[in-house]
């Protein structure tokens, strides 16, 4: 017989149905050591940086205390793998401790690593230190970007070794294992609804979707299938809105499974993720994607409305109309090319609309890929452009070019005719060269988490030194800011991290 939830705390691997979660146990852990904690998000969750220094701060972020009258628990969901269903994936490897309410908002606080659960599956349930320093660095730094994305409060080592296959030389290593704790309004994802749907237990279905709605999208009013398409409709609008904001910053994801997909719309799961270093459509960071490039870069945005298609599969037994959810995915379609070239426009520091626009972002792209072109530093540079010197353009963006000596006379004149059309295309626009520097530079950033320096930051911690995770961390805070003292992060990737990409393991 199939029970509603876990009624004892056994964290036995199995299918789990007609629940939305298990009751799980955080495992002990041999040695834990706090190594950073995020100011941000302390003060957030109403809580001291003399609280961050507690034994206690230390034993509920590793696991090691269940605060009295909490449940902590594992969610259960499935979701699309590289385009197969894979049916249920779960939390395998990530465990929710309790939620805090403060400032009027809630907040669900999860332990990332801390043990195996009903959704391990043939895995562990442990995060090694290396994944840990990315997730923890990369998902604070988008929340200054500006990119919709969940967010962590700590990252410390368990003290335990954890055994990983090494994906580039095929042996196996023990590895330092680490916790972090990452925190967001809500986990839901995609997979979420998409599993009770492939299961057709629509009775937990409605449960979840009417409690997603009551307490993440309560301006819908009560449920109904009027409020179920507007859900659907707010999903969709918030995830183009994330794909949009990682396009302009040349966030790639690498893992755009549904069950990645957060209902919120915000950044989650950042395993093999990678930042554009040159302006690449078919690049992608995750190696087990090299083949197909599923989820490259110039992809995110169809992948999005992929997954979104899934989504409304998944809703569809809640709505049994087909009409207004494809009205939807073909507003995603039209939707993302309004917002996509006004993104480029504001990239570009254009305040008005012309017609012609959308022929002077495609030959910018062109360009872009006509020789390796670092995205970061020629957007930041190009604030420095001024209309009056467009014969001066490549000399501006000069430094975005990992190979000079590419840039033939061919390449070298259809710059020039691109900052030309720029150059008359700023005359349409009011504003003076200082002040469209001023709105450019506040939507292209100046410093990124470059993988190389996530690696750099690894390599130290691996050593035992820790200064580089809280170096990255300060500078990423203000990653739109002129901050002298960090100007070497200002740079192109080093010629050694050329062929190198993250890990997500
Ligand atoms: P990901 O590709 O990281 O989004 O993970 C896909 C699925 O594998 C999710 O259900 C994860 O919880 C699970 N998973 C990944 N790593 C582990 C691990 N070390 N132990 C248990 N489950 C894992
Ligand atoms: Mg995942
Ligand atoms: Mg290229």
């Amino acid at each position: 017989t199939e029970l509603p939830a876990d009624p004892i705390l056994e964290n036995s691997r199995r299918q789990v149905s007609k629940a939305c979660f298990s009751l799980v146990k955080p495992k002990l852990t041999e040695n834990p050591e706090m190594l950073h904690v995020s100011d941000d998000m302390l003060i957030n969750l109403g809580l001291t940086e003399a609280d961050s220094h507690s034994e206690q701060f230390l034993k509920v972020f590793t696991g090691n205390t269940v605060l009295e009258n909490t449940h902590p628990y594992a969610m259960c969901y499935g979701g699309h793998q590289f385009g197969n269903w894979a049916g249920q994936l779960g939390d395998g490897r990530a465990i929710n401790l309790f939620e805090i309410e403060h400032n009027h908002t809630n907040w669900a606080v999860q332990l990332k690593g801390a043990g195996e659960t009903p959704y391990s599956r043939t895995a562990d349930g442990l995060a090694v230190l290396r994944s840990s320093i990315r997730e923890y660095l990369c998902s604070e730094a988008m929340f200054h970007l500006g990119v919709p994305t969940t967010r962590a409060l700590s990252l410390a080592l368990s003290g335990d070794s954890v055994l990983r296959d090494m994906l580039y030389d095929g042996n196996s290593a023990y590895e330092k294992g680490a916790i972090v704790t990452r925190v967001s309004p809500s986990f839901l994802r995609f997979g979420s609804y998409e599993i009770l749907s492939s299961r057709q237990d629509v009775a937990t279905l409605k449960t979840l979707v009417d409690y997603t709605i009551k307490h993440h999208f309560s301006h819908l009013g009560v449920p109904s299938k009027e409020s179920y398409i507007q859900f659907f409709a707010e999903v969709s609008q918030r995830t183009l809105e994330m794909i949009i904001h990682w396009q302009r910053v040349g966030f790639v994801h690498g893992v755009m499974n549904t069950d990645n997909m957060s209902i919120l719309g915000l950044t989650i799961d950042y395993g093999p993720y990678g930042w554009l270093e040159d302006f690449d459509f078919g690049w992608t960071p995750n190696t087990t994607d090299s083949q197909h490039k599923r989820y490259r870069y110039g992809n995110q945005p169809n992948m999005g409305l992929w997954n979104l298609y899934q989504l409304a599969n998944a809703l569809y037994p809640l709505i049994e109309d087909a009409k207004p959810l494809e009205a939807v995915l073909d507003a995603y379609k039209t939707d993302f090319e309004v917002e996509s070239l006004n993104m480029m426009r504001s990239k570009l520091g254009l305040q008005r609309e012309e017609d012609s626009d959308q022929k002077l972002m495609q030959d910018l792209e062109d360009n872009l890929q006509l020789s390796e072109t670092d995205m970061t530093i020629f957007f930041r540079n190009l604030s420095q452009f001024t209309k009056d010197n467009h014969a001066e353009g490549l000399k501006v963006v000069a430094d975005a070019f990992y190979v000079p000596n590419e840039i033939s006379s061919e390449i070298r004149q259809k710059w020039n005719i691109w900052f030309q059309l720029y150059a008359k295309r700023l005359e349409t626009e009011t504003l003076s060269d200082s002040e469209r520097k001023e709105l450019m530079n506040a939507v292209n950033p100046k410093y990124v988490l470059r993988n190389y320096m996530s690696q750099l930051a690894i390599d130290d911690a691996d050593k035992g030194n820790y200064d580089l995770i809280d170096e990255l961390f300060q500078l990423l805070k203000k990653p739109y800011s002129e901050q002298p003292k960090y100007e070497k992060w200002f740079a192109k990737r080093p010629d050694w991290a050329r062929h190198k990409v993250g890990c997500s393991m």
